[in-house]
């Protein structure tokens, strides 16, 4: 399919249908959000209700915790909610779930900003900027705690955290009310005050929502909704010494900002009668505005040969199986954006594998094949010698040059041709010669013809080799007449087609060609340490001699190498007029499907 179809089909959203998709029109259908007021910001109610009303149809979020850099999971989840938000005339918010005191660094909301640029979405236009933060939320929070406890929906309660995980019950056996369970309002209100201030050290007391000790889901008996932690926050410094628990957090930061479907994954489906208790409770207080946000779940990503958990990625680098986060073999978007996969690539995957409830396990080549549809539409041609090898035109004079032409892409003349300079001494691939041929070989050996792509035919007339029977250079003599795109020049039949670089004008350059990082689908199943399964040839560096159209690649830049696959420009290693290649996906799947 044409770039032209894959964008307009972006643009007029007509994806193959999900149970969300189906969610949201039935929402849409009814006009259920569409009385919803918007202040243009987050807050509570009586602020929204005094605005607007919200011109976004629907709102969705991404929430990622600036804990770590962003990988393929988080890429759906992002195509996902930017996506839906795109299509339906809605607004996707950009939120750093960063409530979490002791984890967060700069350096990772700088990162994941970018990768959601990179992907190519964002929370910006004219009228809004919806890039916020949970943790400018924390007043709203402890007004919607201390409405708990007036509302006798909440409690202080003083058990150690053996004591509370020991009368929390189990799947069987229902949990037991605690001692403090009874304390007032007011006695719960001074507690929870006397926290904020400062006056207890870590883990005295907590509050948690009262809800029901005997509920089947343990989610609902009666959960921890504020700790104490004596912890410096990088957004609000000492401010606080209560910080508020994530299941707590995240419903009223979706009902600040007026997020009509807030879509996670399906780990959380069990959280979802906390959520919906929770919101019900504020909104009946009248600090929410209703309808409320609804949390639908699906489920995550899983890629046959990678990992995409945060704890064993952080692993891979820190024990420097890698070379760092942004290593091409990683399944981060920093990984991705130097192996040369493209956010066009990443759009179309996650249109590709869709949405469910059901557990999948995606196959990494439905990735590769993505990768490579976008890259075959959008990838210039250019020639690359990979393992060189030496040959002489022994009937071209020394010191001569003349051009050759060839298409910088086969489906698309309007990207014109390059000149290639032919001459006396060439590379060629090592494989593409064979002294002795095997059978059904068609390439150079003694006696036989082939053609130089975009060049002459050649006829092959011996070799030179080392003292130790190493092949070191290919001899041949071109046929003049044979230059392609000249008159006639398709009079000669050869069955073979090699390319080749003038060995005066290449460039000789570092390539980098990378493998799975796993030689596993499923990296540490069963038993096994996930590192048992790394792959040992995972990258080979060569040094290949490039076409001089090379020389000036962009960082960044993809390329097709004739033969090879889809290569990136390294835009972190290369240098003017020395460029670094990593290859992003070779032509073809080579690995084995499972019992194909
Ligand atoms: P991990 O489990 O890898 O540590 P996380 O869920 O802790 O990731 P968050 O920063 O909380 O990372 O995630 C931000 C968003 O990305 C969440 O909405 C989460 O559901 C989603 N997400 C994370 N991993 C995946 C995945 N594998 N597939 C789809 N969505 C994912
Ligand atoms: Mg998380």
């Amino acid at each position: 399919m044409g770039n032209a179809a894959k964008n307009s089909r972006e643009n007029t959203g007509a994806q193959a249908t999900n149970f969300i998709r189906n969610i949201i029109e039935a929402d849409l259908a009814a006009g259920k959000h569409a009385q919803r007021r918007w202040s243009g910001k987050p807050g509570l109610a009586p602020q929204q209700l005094a605005g607007p009303l919200d011109p976004a149809r629907i709102r969705t979020r991404f929430p990622p915790e600036p804990n770590g850099y962003l990988h393929f999971g988080h890429a759906k989840s992002i195509c996902l909610n930017f996506g839906l938000a795109r299509d339906y005339g809605g607004r996707c918010h950009l939120r750093f779930d960063d409530t979490n005191p002791e984890k967060e660094e700069r350096e990772y909301v700088e990162s994941i900003i970018g990768a959601v640029r990179w992907l190519g979405f964002s929370w910006q236009d004219e009228k809004e900027d919806n890039l916020y933060y949970a943790s400018d939320y924390f007043d709203w929070m402890i007004a919607c705690a201390e409405y708990l406890i007036e509302s006798g929906n909440a409690y202080v309660d003083s058990q150690s955290a053996d004591e509370m995980r020991q009368s929390r019950g189990t799947l069987t056996e229902s949990g037991k009310d605690s001692p403090y369970r009874k304390r007032s309002p007011e006695e719960n209100m001074l507690l929870f005050r006397r926290m904020q201030t400062g006056e207890f050290p870590d883990g005295a007391h907590i509050l948690r929502a009262r809800i029901d000790m005997a509920s089947p889901n343990i989610n609902l008996r009666d959960p921890a909704i504020y700790r104490i932690r004596h912890a410096e926050h990088h957004n609000t410094g000492n401010r606080w010494c209560v910080y508020p628990m994530y299941t707590f957090a995240h419903p009223i930061e979706d009902a600040l900002e007026n997020i009509t479907h807030s879509i996670c994954t399906l780990e959380f489906e069990d959280q979802r009668p906390f959520y919906d208790w929770l919101l019900e409770r504020l909104a009946e207080g009248g600090l929410l505005q209703r309808p409320l946000p609804r949390q639908i779940e699906f489920s995550r990503l899983n890629l046959t040969y990678v990992v995409l958990s945060k704890r064993k990625l952080i692993q891979l680098v820190e024990e420097k199986h890698v070379a760092g986060w942004d290593d091409p073999r990683m399944p981060t978007i920093v990984g991705a954006r130097r192996r040369g996969y493209t956010p066009e690539g990443f759009r179309l995957f996650a249109e590709r594998i869709g949405v469910s409830k059901s557990d999948s396990l995606i196959d990494y080549t439905l990735f590769e094949d993505c990768m490579r549809e976008v890259l075959n539409e959008s990838a210039e041609r250019r020639v690359a010698v990979l393992d060189p090898l030496p040959l002489v035109i022994d009937n071209y004079p020394a010191g001569q040059s003349e051009e050759c032409f060839a298409p910088n892409h086969p489906l698309k003349p309007e990207l014109g041709k390059r000149a290639m300079p032919f001459g006396r001494e060439l590379w060629i691939e090592r494989e593409d010669f064979m002294e002795t041929p095997t059978k059904g070989y068609h390439r150079l050996y003694p006696g036989n013809m082939a053609r130089l792509r975009h060049g002459f035919v050649i006829r092959c007339t011996g070799c030179e080799k080392d003292g130790n029977g190493q092949i070191v250079a290919v001899h041949g003599e071109y046929l003049p007449d044979s230059k392609s795109g000249t008159p006639g020049a398709d009079r000669y039949k050869v069955k073979g087609n090699l390319h080749w670089v003038a060995a005066a004008d290449a460039c000789p350059a570092r390539v980098r060609l990378y493998d799975r990082l796993f030689a596993h689908p499923a990296p540490g199943a069963g038993e096994r340490d996930f590192l048992e399964d790394l792959n040992p040839d995972s990258v080979r560096v060569v040094t290949a001699q490039l076409e001089p159209a090379l020389k000036d690649a962009r960082p960044g830049a993809s390329y097709q190498f004739e033969r090879h696959g889809y290569f990136v420009a390294d835009h972190v290693d290369s240098r003017e007029g020395a460029p670094v290649f990593n290859r992003t996906v070779t032509l073809k799947d080579s690995w084995e499907r499972p019992g194909g």
